[in-house]
């Protein structure tokens, strides 16, 4: 059988729930739905890595788009994903036709329109708890942004969607 030459990138945990935050899994191993829509769809599938689990590990804080606002998490994001990049603009100079992009809505790194802030510094459980202060706001995850600057610095324009991270089987 020939192949499609159809590819969708998609955000790490999408595949493999295992990176998120404990507590945050929607499913035991990846958005199952999702997937299989692509595979039937015969796209084959580039899995971006996990920015936050190559980062903190598995042991991390859930933290806000705020936190990871550095300079220093930002070039790690930068690193990661600069590969992917090169794959992708060689797969399309090649005839590949790269489809999208799928992130996660809410998520402080790869959220596409939507991310998550409320830093209210301190220890957990001290007055001003962060969880009370957490809330979605309109824009980029940190490392969706570097990897959509990324692109558009090459000229690259690929619709990017996201699943929302309460409901990683749906695209918005
Ligand atoms: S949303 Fe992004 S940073 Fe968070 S677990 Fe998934 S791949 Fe990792």
């Amino acid at each position: 059988m020939k192949r499609s030459r159809k590819i969708v990138v998609l955000c790490h945990c999408l595949l493999n729930v295992n990176a998120k935050v404990l507590g945050l899994a929607r499913s035991p191993g990846c958005s199952q739905n999702l997937v299989k829509g692509i595979v039937d769809g015969g796209a084959g599938i580039i899995q971006l890595p996990c920015p936050e689990m190559t980062y903190l590990g598995p042991r991390r804080w859930g933290m806000t788009r705020e936190q990871y606002d550095t300079s220093g998490y930002r070039h790690h994001c930068r690193e990661l994903v600069l590969p992917f990049v090169s794959q992708i603009l060689d797969y399309r100079r090649n005839g590949y036709t790269i489809e999208r992009v799928i992130g996660i809505d809410g998520s402080p790194s790869c959220g596409v329109k939507r991310t998550c802030e409320g830093y209210a510094g301190g220890e957990w459980g001290m007055a001003g708890d962060q969880q009370q202060n957490l809330r979605e706001v309109e824009g980029k995850g940190i490392f969706m942004e570097v990897l959509c600057g990324l692109l558009q610095e090459h000229g690259v324009a690929i619709p990017v969607d996201a699943v929302d991270e309460n409901d990683m089987d749906g695209v918005s």
